[in-house]
């Protein structure tokens, strides 16, 4: 299995290989002192990577679509503060330079899976990038996605797993946990989970990511906000401070090495 180092100098979480990611944020920065808060909290809960996302890639052109580059800032300047790595989504090539400058892992989120044209520009980065699979994507597909980034020279890719669409709209998405073992088959890349957008429900997210780390993955990523109400973009999924605290303490049950 890779051992993917995310992050410089000190301030470094390494993924795969038995170290677990564990990323929290918002879904998107909103402002320094939202993003502070949910930093310190998510980081007194054990979790080494700080998520936030500054170009969002909204269903509706009328919806948030994130602070752009004063977004990247914050992100930066609370991650240094609470010594956090941080990951942010591009959704456009002509931003890969601008989100590079400022993150230690970018994102390419699942609707961007088979953006090749925005892969090969990732690729091109020497940053760790964190690919979601895309939401009608095979395993498969994944794999061929996570090539485009690594034909280009970058092999720090982390594949990330946050269910695809289904018939049943009980829930966001349908969870693919199977997806994780799957993934070790085919690949030394190491592969975490996402429950915050697989189910779209914050009280089904602790069986599913407890799920997730007995399957084998090597990380899990969760929405957290501290007013959910009030957040810019999904809201209704994200897990309260406290709420993110209990479950990291469950998940340590299930894998003494986060
Ligand atoms: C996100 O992480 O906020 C996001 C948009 O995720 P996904 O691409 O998995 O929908
Ligand atoms: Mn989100």
């Amino acid at each position: 299995p890779s051992i993917i180092e995310v992050g410089s100098g000190k301030v470094v979480t390494k993924i795969g290989g038995g170290h677990l990611g564990m990323i929290a944020g918002p879904c998107a920065v909103e402002s320094a002192e939202r993003m502070d808060e949910i930093a310190g909290a998510v980081k007194a809960a054990g979790a080494n990577l700080l998520r936030g996302g500054a170009f969002k890639p909204r269903t509706s052109p009328y919806s948030f679509q994130g602070l752009g580059e004063e977004g990247l800032k914050i992100l930066r300047e609370v991650g240094d503060k609470h010594g956090m790595p941080i990951v942010t989504e591009v959704t456009d090539p002509r931003n890969v330079e601008l989100v590079a400058e400022y993150s230690d892992m970018i994102q390419l989120g699942a609707r961007n899976m088979q953006n090749f044209v925005l892969l090969t520009e990732v690729g091109k980065t020497d940053k760790a990038v964190l690919m979601k699979r895309g939401m009608a994507a095979t395993v498969k597909d994944l794999m061929m996605s996570a090539e485009y980034v690594l034909s280009q020279g970058n092999s720090k890719v982390v594949l990330c797993e946050r269910g695809v669409k289904g018939f049943d709209n009980a829930t966001r998405n349908i969870y693919d946990v199977c997806a994780v073992p799957q993934a070790q088959e085919m690949s030394h890349l190491p592969i975490i989970v996402d429950p915050s957008h697989a189910t779209g429900r914050p009280e089904l997210i602790p069986a599913c990511a407890l799920a997730g780390l007995a399957a084998g993955a090597d990380g899990v990523h969760i929405e957290v906000h501290n007013c959910p109400e009030e957040a810019m973009s999904d809201g209704p999924q994200a897990l309260l401070p406290e709420q993110y605290a209990e479950l990291m303490a469950q998940l340590k049950k299930v894998a003494v090495a986060i």
